[in-house]
């Protein structure tokens, strides 16, 4: 099964852009995933194909029209999940990722100006609204870019070594442990040794403590819900690691 992605956008000229490079544009010409976009304005009925107006209530910018939205989304009225860019909506997190990659595929909406009509959320009430995070970019393409980035990452096939992704930053509700490469010195800075030890376990037993400490020192909220699931106080690391060579 391939993942669909449909893109409901007023810059289709945005896209494949990143995502026709690389590993997902390399995915994209074998067919593990298709891309199609929609474009939001051809939903615009009136002669000057108006898809904004200016926000009830005053303010600066315009907003985008709840009709002309919904025709665009109900042009595509299928199985897969709709998400709408917002900042105003839940955080992405790499459990959704995972989820809608495992999925048919994914339906987005992208935002421009001061963003949508609230009405359209109560009226298609299917819709997912999801933030990319605490940020405000100018458009909602970004956005899409890197949420269909992340899904098409974990289709089979198309990273290249499968276990790559299994131990990567939030897919335990941990950060990553830091990684280093050769050259062994660089600047006077070396490789922490357990790393070259060839053992395995005490490797793995590092890794994990680093995981740890860097997930408690700059994550303190992936931490403490990292404890709570696992039924333990989330108070300290188990392993306080300060200096990286040991
Ligand atoms: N006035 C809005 C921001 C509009 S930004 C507000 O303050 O909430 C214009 C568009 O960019 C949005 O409609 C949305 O599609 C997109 N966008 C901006 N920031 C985003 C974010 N953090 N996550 C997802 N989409 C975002």
């Amino acid at each position: 099964m391939t993942f669909a992605a449909t893109v409901l956008t007023l810059y289709p000229e945005m896209f494949p852009g990143p995502l026709g490079i690389s590993l997902a544009g390399r995915a994209l010409e074998r067919g593990d995933w298709s891309l199609e976009t929609v474009q939001i304005r051809d939903f615009a009925k009136d002669k000057h194909r108006t898809v904004d107006d200016t926000p009830a209530g005053g303010g600066a910018g315009m907003v985008l029209k709840a009709n002309v939205l919904a025709a665009a989304v109900d042009s595509v009225a299928d199985k897969r999940p709709i998400l709408a860019m917002t900042p105003r909506g839940a955080p992405l997190t790499q459990a959704r990722v995972r989820d809608l990659a495992s999925g048919p595929g994914a339906v987005i909406l992208c935002g421009r100006f001061e963003g949508f009509d609230e009405r359209l959320f109560e009226a298609r009430s299917h819709i997912e609204q999801v933030s990319l995070g605490d940020i405000v970019l100018s458009g909602g393409e970004p956005a899409a870019i890197a949420l269909l980035d992340a899904c098409i990452r974990l289709i089979p096939g198309v990273m290249g070594a499968a276990l790559s992704g299994a131990e990567e930053s939030f897919e335990e509700g941990l950060l990553e442990y830091p990684q280093y490469t050769r050259p062994f010195e660089w600047e006077g800075r070396t490789i922490p040794e357990v790393l070259r030890s060839g053992d395995h376990a005490k490797v793995a037993a590092w890794r994990k403590a680093m995981s740890e400490t860097d997930t408690r020192l700059r994550r303190p909220d992936l931490w403490e819900r990292y404890g709570s699931v696992r039924g333990r106080p989330a108070s300290g690391a188990r392993h306080e690691t300060k200096d990286k060579d040991q």
